[in-house]
């Protein structure tokens, strides 16, 4: 019997799986089925392993570790790892900051909604529509990736207003290029006259680059007059950077290709390349007002991940980074060259491995079928890819850090094929 036939009897549904395929082991940009077959994975875990499948680095750092502590309790003592990491990242930084570690990406933006209603005294929160923050009941009272996240689960939390993201290639406001005059900044002030006041707005949490919603990259100008607004009125600005972080946009964080940083943001799944991990980074004077008690867990900072973390950020910065962005470049030109040549794709967008191409109907619609066919077509011939977006009509591309441009071009040919028999 396979893992699926066995886990249908023992698994609920509730936890949606994009494929029925078995895995026994890892290696960079490939997995090992039970079948016996070898899989190229363009999907990294949803943008976890972002240096590859067990890399064997970050393995002999998990087993030294775990030579010496597997747990500690970061209510009850120090322990090295988890210093040295957050030693680590208040220095790449800024050196102002400080860390407070957690163990998911949901659990790093409650912390982080509660971080700024603490230190802020102010009640509500703006999220963006398309976002995805988690699934716990305050990240998922700040999620509207889709409404299953939702559905039957309300009431959310209270006093959270929702703003349009600038995804332009449909942009909310019926606006083209030629025609934009900035609409996405421009609705704070009818959000902020009609909804809330914005003295009574703790914190904005936005994602840098969407990812669930549809891999959207937000124009530069945006997410700087985003920023002006939060100075002005006293908001502090939490950047999501579950998905964006440790590498994903060929920087270690997305606000480093910004002019800025921001309060408050959250990083996980990336951050040690599988081990459970979160993290809250922010300014450490707002830290220095969150009173001991105020917030804690009982596993955040497990020193196995901690380890595993130390050593993701030495080979990103060893190379990973840089590959990142030369691998990043190569796929983003094949993936437009791809786009002249087939009528079912409508945008191509992303920054460093963090690349999404958006498939369309006739009409210019979302294309969700065409886009299961695709992805149908891929794993049947060995090649592991996810959509996104609310109609799942988009295909991400999260190749490791460490792909090479072989690699790439044995995907490509799988996708081209695919693209060939789907539009056929
Ligand atoms: N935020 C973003 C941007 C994400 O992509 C995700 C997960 O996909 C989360 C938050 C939630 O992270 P987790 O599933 O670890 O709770």
């Amino acid at each position: 019997m396979s893992l699926w036939e066995r886990a249908k009897k023992v698994l609920p549904p509730v936890a949606a799986r994009s494929t029925q395929l078995g895995i026994v082991e890892g290696h960079g940009s490939y997995l090992y089925g039970e079948d016996g077959r070898k899989y190229l994975d363009f999907a990294s875990g949803v943008a976890v392993c972002n240096v590859g499948h067990n890399h064997p680095e970050v393995v002999q750092a998990i087993r030294e570790q775990l030579g010496k502590l597997v747990h500690g309790g970061h209510n009850v003592v120090y322990y090295e790892p988890y210093v040295a990491l957050a030693e680590e990242i208040v220095s790449m930084t800024g050196g102002d900051t400080m860390v407070y570690f957690s163990n998911s990406g949901a659990e790093a933006n409650e912390g982080a909604l509660k971080l700024a209603k603490y230190v802020t005294g102010r009640p509500a929160l703006v999220a963006f529509s398309g976002a995805f923050h988690g699934r716990t009941l305050g990240a998922a009272s700040i999620t509207t990736s889709n409404a299953s996240f939702r559905k039957k689960y309300e009431p959310l939390l209270p006093s959270i207003y929702f703003a349009e993201y600038p995804y332009c290639y449909r942009c909310p406001f019926g606006r083209k290029q030629e025609n934009c005059s900035m609409e996405c900044l421009g609705q704070f002030d009818c959000l902020f006259s009609r909804a809330v006041d914005p003295s009574q707005i703790a914190a904005m949490i936005i994602e840098p680059v969407a990812g669930e919603g549809g891999y959207i990259v937000p124009p530069a100008p945006f997410m700087q007059g985003l920023y002006e607004i939060c100075r002005e009125q006293g908001i502090l600005l939490i950047f999501d950077e579950i998905q964006t972080g440790f590498g994903r946009t060929g920087k270690m964080f997305a606000y480093e290709h910004l002019k800025y940083r921001p309060d408050i943001m959250t990083c996980a799944k990336g951050i040690a390349n599988g081990l459970p991990l979160s993290a809250i980074i922010a300014r450490r004077d707002l830290m220095e007002q969150w009173p001991a008690g105020a917030h804690g867990g009982t596993f955040g900072g497990n020193p196995l991940a901690c380890a595993a973390a130390k050593k993701v950020v030495e080979i990103l910065r060893g190379g990973g980074l840089d590959n990142a962005k030369k691998m990043g470049s190569y796929l983003l030109a094949k993936l437009n060259a791809f786009k002249s040549r087939y009528k079912s794709i409508g945008d191509v967008r992303g920054t460093g491995l963090m690349l999404g191409v958006e498939f369309i109907d006739g009409e210019g619609g979302p294309n969700g079928n065409l886009v299961h066919a695709i992805l149908d077509y891929c794993i049947g011939h060995g090649l592991i890819l996810l959509s996104c977006g609310p109609h799942k009509h988009v295909i991400r591309f999260i190749c490791a850090t460490t792909v090479t441009k072989q690699e790439i071009d044995d995907g490509l040919a799988i996708l081209e094929a695919a693209l060939q028999t789907a539009e056929a």
